[in-house]
């Protein structure tokens, strides 16, 4: 059987995709509507079921509080880091959540964190995967923003297992769309990579060396994307509407929604035509109707476009580079599919972009690049080293409240360092080690990541103290660091629980209960599995009827083998996995001799000098006979 496929996915504010490589290039899994794109919407249904993507947000028109959409802006936050978020966004969180603790939001009856939402989307991403394949799919590359912190990295990993997938990375996003057009290949350069998505806009400097991605520096705006030049289009249609047809539909929730949709429809239109017509069916028989052409449309986005150029200029001052510095320049995100964007780019960076791939899978191809290499690649990608760089510098608190960093940006990850410390006051017993993240010279300035103490240090002069504080950033960068007093020995450890994190024990229970459907979800991996066993058994009794080995057996055996093989062909069909397995098991005992046999007419047969060929028998079945040991299905949690 083949090896177990890593898939790539990109979790996005908006639309989520999954992609894997297929033999030199990666391609986006399409889901069962046969669209590569799954809005990033979870919604209940009637009976309490969640519902993913498209069908999510349709219920989400219907009724707003059983949905939940952007859920990536809450990842790893806690109620006093969203207060902006929730001017703009709907999100209902639960009343009773104290200050540091991890969010829950509303949906339905019940209410969910953040990695549980995500988790639903990312196991509708594998479902997808898993039908496309007709196997299981257990392990991920998973691509989050290049200014993601531990915490939100954190909180991206534990959705992956509830979700049932082996995170085996976190890959940043700019990182991942490089990938998919291959820049690493080029060794060396400065990638600026413009990202114009839904509801956010990232520019992100990359500097690419001896095939390594840095991020040297990241802007944007995280409340900028299409939905703005949605809700331009909204107004300006509301407004003929009520001018024109002298009706006020603004709080008419179904009708702007229709609105919503045409407008979308619009824009999308006027990225490859020069005109369309926004048509909306009204309440009472009207109809609106506006033509509009790409020149007014570019003029009404202008202003909206023009708030990337600020941050596009921050970054490159950031980064110490003049716009002729950079080499390539990478567009992601649906929006950059408007032609007045591309051009705008062109201009700041003075540069031709790369348009090759759709912008919104660019990301998804590259998380499917980085799989391979991971799972150990094709031809196409084994000399290929990929690392990846920590964005943010790591540290503790030192005398007098100034951070001391141990790790720098732009680290390539995974890394390590080591700092020595000591006491303040004699015969200090205890040292309390806070852990920092940020570029900033107070720890007050820095993201407090954790706190612990070094306990049972003995009595010392002051100063006489060795500790030794390590820190280890692992290939996700993801963080943990321990202490230890050299002189006595003593030492404490941490994995680094960033304050809204979740704990193991936490994620452990949500993977258990995510709708109590893991469960079921397991019995049709199983279930999946079984029935490719199956196939596979059947398809070599197949060809063992047809070697010279079927005319040995006795028609009792001949028939016993048909009577199993009617049995296993018929309750493959049903979702019971273990009556499937179970008649994988009798009838592959039952065809132990005739295996045997093929063997042993295989050999004869070389000996007398024939090929395989001649005699019918394809060389694999020396090895594959019916009775070839097939491994066992994985379990779903390891
Ligand atoms: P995110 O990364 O935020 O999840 P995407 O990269 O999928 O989102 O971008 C989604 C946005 O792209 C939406 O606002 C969508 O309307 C817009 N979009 C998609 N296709 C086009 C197009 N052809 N022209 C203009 N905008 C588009
Ligand atoms: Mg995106």
């Amino acid at each position: 059987m083949t090896a177990d496929r890593i898939v790539g996915i990109d979790l996005g504010t908006t639309n989520s995709l999954v992609a894997f490589m297929q033999g030199e290039s990666p391609v986006v899994i399409p889901g069962e509507d046969g669209s590569n794109l799954v809005p990033s919407v979870v919604a209940l249904d009637e009976n309490n079921q969640p519902v993913i993507g498209n069908a999510a947000r349709n219920l989400l028109i219907a009724s707003p509080e059983r949905a939940v959409y952007s859920i990536k802006r809450l990842m790893g936050r806690g109620l006093e880091d969203v207060q902006e978020e929730l001017k703009f966004f709907p999100f209902r969180l639960a009343e009773d959540l104290q200050p540091g603790e991890v969010l829950r939001i509303g949906l339905g009856e019940k209410t969910f964190t953040p990695p549980e939402i995500s988790a639903l989307i990312l196991r509708q991403l594998k479902r997808n995967a898993e039908r496309f394949f007709g196997a299981p799919v257990t392990k991920a590359v998973i691509t989050v923003p290049a200014y993601f912190n531990d915490a939100q990295r954190q909180a991206t990993k534990d959705a992956g297992r509830i979700a049932g997938l082996e995170v085996l990375r976190l890959v940043n996003e700019p990182t991942a769309a490089s990938l998919a057009y291959g820049l690493d290949k080029k060794q060396n350069g400065i990638v600026a990579v413009y990202d114009l998505g839904g509801g956010t806009f990232d520019i992100s400097i990359l500097r690419l060396h001896d095939g390594i991605f840095e991020v040297i520096a990241t802007n944007g705006d995280t409340h900028l994307g299409g939905d703005d030049i949605d809700n331009l289009l909204i107004t300006i249609a509301l407004d003929d509407i009520q001018g024109d047809l002298e009706i006020d539909l603004r709080r008419n929730a179904e009708v702007v929604q229709a609105i919503r949709k045409a407008v979308i429809e619009a824009k999308i239109a006027l990225s490859s035509q020069a005109s369309t017509k926004l048509s909306v069916e009204l309440p009472g028989g009207k109809h609106y109707l506006r033509e509009i052409t790409r020149a007014q449309f570019e003029q009404l986005i202008q202003p909206i476009i023009d708030r990337t150029v600020g941050p596009c200029k921050q970054a490159l001052k950031d980064a110490g580079l003049k716009p002729e510095q950079i080499d390539e320049v990478v567009l992601v995100g649906g929006s950059t599919r408007i032609p007045k964007v591309r051009a705008l780019v062109k201009e700041m960076f003075h540069r031709e972009p790369h348009t090759d791939l759709n912008p919104d899978e660019v990301v998804a191809l590259g998380a499917a690049v980085q799989a391979n290499i991971l799972g150990g690649g094709s031809e196409a990608t084994e000399n290929m080293l990929l690392l990846d760089v920590t964005p943010l510098s790591l540290g503790i608190e030192v005398a007098g409240g100034v951070t001391d960093k141990i790790i720098l940006r732009n680290s390539t990850i995974p890394a390590s360092a080591t700092q020595f410390y000591t006491t303040q006051v004699d015969g200090q017993a205890n040292v309390a080690i806070h852990v920092l993240q940020g570029e900033r010279e107070l720890a007050k300035d820095c993201r407090s990541l954790a706190r612990f103490d070094l306990k049972g240090i003995p009595p010392m002069a002051a100063g006489m103290a060795r500790i030794e504080v390590k820190f280890l950033i692992d290939a996700n960068g993801i963080l943990s660091v321990s202490a230890r007093e050299q002189r006595s020995g003593k030492e404490a450890e941490i994995q680094v629980q960033p304050s809204y994190g979740l704990t193991d024990e936490q994620v452990e229970s949500m993977i258990l209960d995510s709708f109590d459907s893991a469960e079921e979800d397991f019995r049709k991996r199983q279930a999946i599995e079984a029935r490719n066993e199956a196939g596979t058994i059947l398809s070599a009794l197949e060809k063992g009827r047809r070697s010279p080995a079927w005319g040995a057996l006795t028609s009792d055996e001949k028939k016993k083998i048909a009577k199993l093989e009617k049995a296993l062909i018929a309750v493959k069909a049903e979702e019971d996995y273990q009556a499937i397995r179970k008649a994988i098991d009798v009838l592959n005992q039952a065809t132990t001799r005739l295996a045997e046999l093929m063997m042993d007419s295989a050999v004869s047969i070389a000996l007398k000098g024939k090929t395989m060929d001649e005699a019918g028998v394809a060389a694999e079945e020396l090895g594959e006979g019916p009775t070839a040991p097939h491994p066992m299905a994985k379990a779903e949690f390891e």
